[in-house]
């Protein structure tokens, strides 16, 4: 079985000169033009009408801020590989973007992947031309379900015609396009859930993500769940309906890059296989998670804006004129959130890896933390039954039907990893 010495720890060594930082950029819309009662994100549907020109200013100055920064940091340049609008409901927008992409233009990747958040009722064919005249190259629609009953549980503001029309409009002017859907809402059997994975499947996609349905946080459905006013799906027919969309993807030719999301050939989302895959990305507005790995420590260091908007306003006048990274950490309501060691970095990457296709590398992690791998007997017994494996360059996998219980596995294989 795979053992591989301890190499010492390679973070120590990278000359950050030598290395141009290749990023992910992702900017928080918090706008929505009102609640949907699942809905755990950052976001706030009482904004005067000149607040988001204002919010897009306060953007812009902390990303030109960040890009000083960073090519302080890193001399062999800086290059953003994607850029995300994510929102909140960044499909409220439209031109008003357009100083903050030309602020950032000169960082963006010629082939960068540009994807922008939308709600269906907010598209138009004028909207569209305006997204991609400014370079918006993708565009991620939140469908959620094709079922009037699903789209009314989850309190969405479209039909499901909207929805379908939503879909051909985008197509016509974008060649990458991805929808979410949302399985768990109450009373949704098999049935409905296969009549969603086919309607998204005729409308020529690209792209699929495929949530469950939670009750988390202060939500108004998470209070109802918890008065018991409203039942959860059981877990065996949420488990189900993945199988299903694993076993009907697969037919039509998705492949599945991740455990909620599919994709045609060559259309795997860039963006989110940063986060999956250890990448670096940058987060601006409020709520906005960013990581810079092998900064600060060989683990990296991550950080989040305070999801309170007063933050960003009252650090927007402090923003120093000669930024630099350790500066802009120190700003108010910045969380420098985690001193990471080795076990949480460990348990971090494992478990990101496990839920895709990648899987993890057992040498790579061994030469960065210094352990060996012995696994344990669980893992003996899943590579036996074939559940799991590893190929000759010690690329660990899990199969996809077991991507859905990765937190068990994750666990199982970060504890294989030992100190020598
Ligand atoms: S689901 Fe989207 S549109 Fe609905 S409240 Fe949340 S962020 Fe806003």
């Amino acid at each position: 079985m795979s053992q591989c010495g301890a190499d010492g720890n390679p973070g120590k060594d990278i000359d950050l000169n030598q290395h141009p930082l290749a990023i992910g950029l992702y900017l928080h819309i918090p706008f929505c033009s009102r609640i949907c009662h699942y809905c755990d994100f950052v976001k706030t549907a009482r904004f005067a009408a000149d607040d988001p020109a204002s919010y897009l200013r306060m953007a812009q100055s902390y990303a030109e801020a960040w890009v000083e920064a960073l090519q302080r940091e890193y001399p062999a340049g800086l290059e953003f590989r994607t850029l995300f609008f994510g929102g909140g409901t960044p499909s409220l927008l439209d031109a008003a973007y357009r100083p903050f992409m030309e602020s950032l233009r000169p960082w963006l990747r010629p082939d960068a992947e540009i994807t922008l958040e939308a709600n269906p009722e907010h598209l138009t064919p004028e909207r569209l031309d305006i997204w991609a005249g400014l370079g918006i190259n993708r565009l991620s629609l939140g469908v959620q379900s094709f079922q009037a009953r699903g789209l009314k549980f989850l309190t969405r503001e479209h039909s499901p015609d909207k929805a379908r029309e939503a879909v051909r409009m985008a197509r016509a002017v974008l060649s990458n396009v991805n929808i979410d859907l949302i399985y768990g809402w109450e009373g949704q059997d098999l049935a409905d859930w296969e009549a969603d994975l086919d309607e998204a499947t005729a409308l020529d996609i690209q792209h699929l993500s495929l949530y469950t349905l939670t009750y988390e946080g202060r939500t108004p459905m998470a209070r109802r769940h918890r008065r018991g006013v409203l039942e959860a799906l059981p877990d065996e027919r949420l488990e189900a309906m993945y199988l299903m969309a694993c076993q009907k993807l697969r037919a039509q030719g998705f492949a599945h890059e991740e455990v909620s999301n599919w994709h045609q050939p060559g259309f795997a989302s860039v963006h989110n296989s940063i986060y999956w895959h250890a990448g670096s990305y940058l987060g601006l507005g409020n709520g906005a998670h960013s990581f810079l790995n092998e900064y600060g420590s060989p683990w990296g260091t991550r950080w989040a804006q305070d999801a309170n908007l007063r933050w960003l306003q009252e650090g927007q006048g402090h923003l120093p004129a000669a930024p630099t990274v350790g500066g802009l950490l120190n700003m108010p309501g910045v969380q420098v959130e985690i001193e990471r060691d080795a076990p949480e970095w460990l348990l971090e990457t494992v478990s990101s890896g496990l839920r895709t296709d990648k899987g993890i590398n057992i040498n790579a992690i061994c030469v960065k933390t210094g352990y060996d791998f012995r696994p344990r007997p669980s893992l003996e017994h899943a590579l036996r039954q074939g559940l799991m494996q590893i190929d000759a360059d010690g690329i660990l996998t899990l199969r996809e039907e077991e991507w859905y219980r990765e937190t068990g596995w994750a666990l199982e294989v970060s504890l294989s990893f030992v100190a020598p």
